[in-house]
């Protein structure tokens, strides 16, 4: 039940890879915004026993298990390099992520939800976002931040960003572009003026009814 706020101010969050997504919303976290990660959502939805990995079982068969336990990695491997599984697994998947992320967000009690989307600029189904936020890093900053955090070497960091939008694009899509190319208390700084403009809004929004 909403009690703060009738209709909260919905932001959805994206930006490339190592680009600061979970640092920005641990601090909106912090600040009492709620997050919903579509990634967390995605990966719920075919934990044990779930009606979806059912489907996932019938579709790809017993190989893509090991133990009755889904082998994620083989199944990202798959639907990188075969269309028609990868439309398939969309299909099953899409509509039930965006019918638990309304859940979610029809039970939350904040002001300001944060909704945390890889494919949120690509995908048509997060139409019901009030605002698109943007965290941008330097591409360099992006490759050394994530060479750093993963252990992983320049090649593999390249060919992610390679496959992401391209950083232009992203920022043609923002509403409000927060810039992570200094220290964290730069980053802090920001996430707080915008929580409290966001939470602003929702309030004003809650006195016109
Ligand atoms: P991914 O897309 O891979 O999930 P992300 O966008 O969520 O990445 P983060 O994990 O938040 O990015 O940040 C990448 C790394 O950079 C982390 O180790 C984080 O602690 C660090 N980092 C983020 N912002 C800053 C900053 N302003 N100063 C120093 N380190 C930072």
């Amino acid at each position: 039940m909403q009690t703060s706020s009738k209709r909260p101010y919905i932001v959805g969050i994206t930006g490339g890879i190592g680009s600061g997504k979970t640092t920005v919303s641990r601090m909106f976290a912090e600040l009492g915004a709620k997050v919903i990660d579509a990634d967390v959502v995605s990966r719920d939805l075919l934990s044990p026993g779930s009606p979806a990995l059912v489907e996932v079982e019938q579709y790809f068969g017993k190989p893509l298990f090991n133990n009755g336990v889904l082998d994620r990695a083989k199944l990202r491997e798959i639907i990188f390099t075969n269309q028609v599984a990868r439309a398939w697994l969309e299909q099953l998947l899409h509509p039930r992520i965006r019918a638990e992320i309304q859940r979610q967000i029809a039970e939350a009690d904040n002001a300001c939800i944060l909704l945390s989307a890889p494919l949120l600029l690509e995908s048509k189904g997060y139409d019901f976002v009030d605002v698109v936020l943007i965290v941008d890093a330097p591409e360099a900053l992006q490759r050394s931040r994530t060479i750093t955090r993963d252990n992983v070497t320049a090649e593999v960091v390249a060919n992610i960003m390679a496959a992401q939008m391209a950083r232009e694009d992203r920022l043609m899509s923002a509403d409000i572009i927060i810039h992570n190319d200094a220290d964290l208390a730069h980053l802090q700084r920001q996430v707080a003026a915008l929580f409290q403009r966001f939470e602003e809004v929702a309030r004003d929004r809650d006195k016109a009814g």
